[in-house]
């Protein structure tokens, strides 16, 4: 079933679509996605901040329905999925570029609902993971709904209304004082002219003089004064902007900080831990490329049967466990790439200094020995049926390099073998005559170091800016370039 591109939810059945172009709701045309460029509007007229970006999210998914079938909570997560990819980019823009505001539409969300939770336990999470300088989650992002603007609008605007008060009633006490002052220079100057002597009074008018002088130019500060209040007030506080946001209790505004150094949404690069492989963080990142350690290639020789068994899982040796039975040699090799992510584990083994090794066809399970209590583990030799080598080899050599971007530490593009590919099989006298019969045999496949960075996708990194008003991907020079440059790690 086909997505809307503004809510994501999912379409009418029989929903036409034309290849590379979006599809929305009706109700999203007409409704939601004007609704939502109106609210950005009304934010951006309170806001001071240049970056403001938006997205929209179907409360259905992000809450998940009242009453859910297995299919729904299936589809759920994969809707959720795409939510995801698109509120990281998002951020990771906002914190590439300064800093800035993510406005996120809950479509379908109730006036009455006040919950947040929800969005919290989707988002957080993932909004960790761009968090990678030691910052504080709370420092780094702000929630508060657009509606909840308007309540500090008002606080706002009745602090500048006493404001602006406090500068009227100044300004009119002055001008009074102006006025009695001006009253009674006048009586002063009659009785100066119907008294001999007038000098007498000289001095007391010159005081007064003095004084209405001071008393005229406190009242022109006054008045400007008072007319800047008055328009900072049309600006900031705006009648018609406070009323709208009144109403945008659907639309959540997340504040991102700007980052230390480049944030990359997914580096699609892994490096390898004690019998796993993680993404590695950012200043890990940056740390490698910076280090350009040099690498010497590796010449394997592949492993014999009783190699195997003092064999264990370890920083440079993975093992995948094989129990699908007769299958074709294609589906054999596509079993590796999608299920058990040899692509990821690829770029993990290159950043060893010897390589690493992937086996299809051992599992590693748990015994104890002579009775003991506590647990240990064994390797158990499965064996994968394959029909010919030269095909299972091939097919894995293609898959990996028409599925991976090698670049050196500079980000040029570079070529390398990476891998060999080793069948070893059950008994030892077979190895001569196996060549080229079906049989039996565990797949290895060596990894070859890699002076520089193997990504697990062609496209290379993911990392976001804001320009304009839109979110632009780094290209891999820029990537580079961003990193081993633009970067000071703390
Ligand atoms: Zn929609």
């Amino acid at each position: 079933m086909l997505l809307c591109s503004y809510c994501g939810e999912d379409l009418p059945s029989g929903t036409k679509s034309v290849q590379g172009e979006k599809t929305y709701h009706e109700e999203c045309i007409n409704l939601n996605i004007p609704r939502g460029q109106e609210a950005l509007e009304t934010f951006r007229n309170i806001s001071t901040q240049s970056n403001v970006l938006c997205m929209a999210i179907h409360v259905n998914y992000i809450h998940g329905l009242a009453q859910e079938n297995r299919e729904q909570n299936k589809r759920k997560k994969e809707k959720r999925a795409i939510k995801t990819k698109e509120l990281l980019k998002n951020a990771t823009a906002l914190r590439n570029s300064n800093s800035g505001h993510l406005l996120i539409h809950f479509v379908g969300r109730e006036k009455e609902d006040t919950f947040t939770g929800a969005f919290d336990e989707f988002a957080d999470d993932k909004l960790q993971t761009l968090i990678q300088d030691g910052s504080l989650f709370t420092d780094v992002y702000t929630k508060r709904f657009l509606s909840d603007y308007a309540i500090d609008l008002d606080k706002l605007q009745k602090k500048q209304h006493g404001v602006l008060e406090e500068i009227s009633g100044k300004l009119e006490k002055k001008t009074k004082e102006h006025q009695s002052q001006q009253e009674q220079l006048a009586k002063l100057d009659l009785k100066a002219n119907e008294t001999l002597g007038g000098e007498l009074f000289e001095e007391i008018r010159k005081i007064l003089k003095q004084k209405i002088v001071e008393t005229s130019k406190e009242i022109e500060r006054l008045k400007n004064s008072k007319l800047r209040e008055e328009r900072k007030l049309s600006v900031c506080v705006d009648k018609d902007t406070l009323k709208d946001t009144h109403q945008y209790k659907d639309f959540l505004v997340l504040y991102v900080e700007g980052g230390v150094y480049l944030t990359t949404s997914d580096s699609k690069t892994k490096i390898a831990l004690d019998e796993r492989i993680i993404r590695p963080s950012d200043p890990t990142l940056i740390t490698f490329l910076k280090n350009r350690t040099q690498f010497k290639s590796v010449h394997p020789s592949g492993h014999t049967l009783q190699d195997l068994t003092r064999l264990h899982e370890s920083i440079s040796v993975q093992f995948k466990g094989y129990f699908k039975g007769k299958e074709t040699d294609e589906k054999i090799v596509r079993f590796m790439f999608d299920d058990h992510k040899l692509l990821e584990y690829v770029s993990a083994f290159t950043k060893n200094t010897d390589g690493g090794t992937y086996f299809l066809g051992i599992a590693e399970k748990d015994r104890s020995f002579n009775g003991r209590l506590y647990k240990s583990r064994f390797v158990e030799i499965q064996q994968v049926p394959i029909n010919s080598q030269q095909t299972v080899e091939a097919k894995i050599k293609e898959g990996v390099s028409k599925g991976v971007l090698i670049c050196d530490y500079d980000g040029h593009k570079i070529q390398n073998g990476l891998v060999d590919v080793f069948f070893i099989p059950r008994d030892s006298d077979m190895q001569s005559t196996a060549a080229k019969v079906p049989g039996d045999f565990v797949i290895e496949i060596h990894v070859q170091p890699v002076s520089g960075i193997v990504f697990y996708d062609t496209q290379g990194p993911l990392a976001y800016r804001v320009e304009g008003d839109t979110v632009t991907a780094y290209s891999v020079e820029e990537w580079f370039h961003a990193v081993i440059v633009n970067s000071v790690v703390r």
